[in-house]
């Protein structure tokens, strides 16, 4: 196809943010439903800055689970990959910022229905239509959605896809740090773009820095391009031929979630679009502006979904 399709890979449930920032879960007076999951953010991302996108993966056959699939389409995102399971519930999570700054989670996941999805559930006429098939870690944790996700990223390449990862840790889902680390990194060879934070990076490589002989100590020669992204202060890029850092935008930061999965979204609707930008250092630097605009965006408001730019208020950034 000549306008490209992203399929993004993975886990969508629902956030329980408390009314009130700063409180623990236990004293929070209310919570907010918002919908969630990395990779979902991502195809909504792609979707709303006016690409193509899929999203593959199962939900509970609940309340929960059919607004979620709603979400998908009425933001423009092929729903076609996704699947219900009869028995298991839509993963539910509860999140908060406490006043000392530590972030708070408890899931419902035991398990949930994004967990359960199998290899042959698989939409794999879906996968072989993207060109570039993105996912994250979460559904690596448990069988049988770790084979599903495996065989996935197989078929993807088989067919040609560039493979984009995120490995998004979400460390209280993991039985230990340990596996985790070694989960993730189990999986890094096979991508061709790797999008880490900060945080992400000091907790694979071990060393609190984000100097550039740290990051490349997560190169690989497979590896197209590999981002480092650093909050307020933007990101660094890594290829075979250059590296460097692009600033972000001043804005006015509320929420930070899904300023990530914003970043990557925008990245990869213009991947789909043309690839040159992978050799082209000044291309790269224009696309990773564009990227760092919606994750800016992001940030001024609360929650992933409902922040999501579309493609007006990014170029409104990009030109103020
Ligand atoms: P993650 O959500 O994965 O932790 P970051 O918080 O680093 O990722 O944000 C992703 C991108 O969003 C950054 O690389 C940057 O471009 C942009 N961004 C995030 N926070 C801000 C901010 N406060 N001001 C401007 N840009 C931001």
């Amino acid at each position: 196809d000549a306008t490209g399709l992203v399929v993004s890979f993975g886990e969508m449930l629902i956030d329980f943010v408390p009314t009130v920032s700063g409180v623990s879960l236990a004293e929070a007076p209310g919570f907010l439903k918002a919908p969630g999951g990395a990779p979902a953010n991502v195809a909504i991302a792609v979707a709303r800055l006016g690409g193509r996108c899929a999203f593959l993966g199962k939900l509970g056959d609940d309340e929960f689970g059919r607004m979620l699939a709603a979400i998908l389409r009425d933001n423009g995102v092929d729903d076609s990959g996704v699947t219900f399971d009869a028995g298991a519930r839509t993963a539910l999570a509860f999140v908060t910022l406490r006043a000392d700054g530590e972030r708070e989670f408890m899931f419902y996941r035991n398990p949930s229905a994004d967990m359960l999805l199998t290899e042959a559930e698989l939409n794999l006429d879906l996968i072989r239509k993207a060109k570039v098939f993105h996912y994250g870690s979460i559904s690596l944790i448990t069988e049988p959605c770790r084979s599903a996700h495996l065989k996935a990223m197989e078929v993807a390449k088989e067919a040609g896809a560039l493979l984009s990862y995120d490995p998004n840790l979400r460390l209280p889902l993991w039985p230990s740090a340990a596996e985790a680390r070694e989960q993730i990194l189990s999986i890094w060879d096979a991508a061709d773009i790797i999008k880490v934070s900060d945080v992400e990076l000091e907790f694979l490589t071990g060393t609190d820095s984000v100097e550039d002989e740290v990051a490349m100590r997560l190169w690989r020669p497979s590896l197209k391009l590999l981002l480092v992204t650093l909050g307020d202060k933007g990101c660094k890029y890594y290829t075979k031929e250059f590296h460097g850092s692009v600033e972000s935008f001043t804005v006015k930061q509320v929420d930070t979630t899904g300023a990530g999965d914003a970043f990557v979204g925008a990245l990869l609707g213009k991947i789909i679009e043309d690839q040159s930008a992978l050799q082209d250092e000044k291309k790269l630097r224009e696309l990773l502006r564009f990227a760092n605009a919606c994750g800016a965006i992001t940030t001024t408001k609360k929650g992933a979904i409902p922040s999501l730019p579309n493609l007006s208020e990014a170029m409104q950034l990009m030109e103020r």
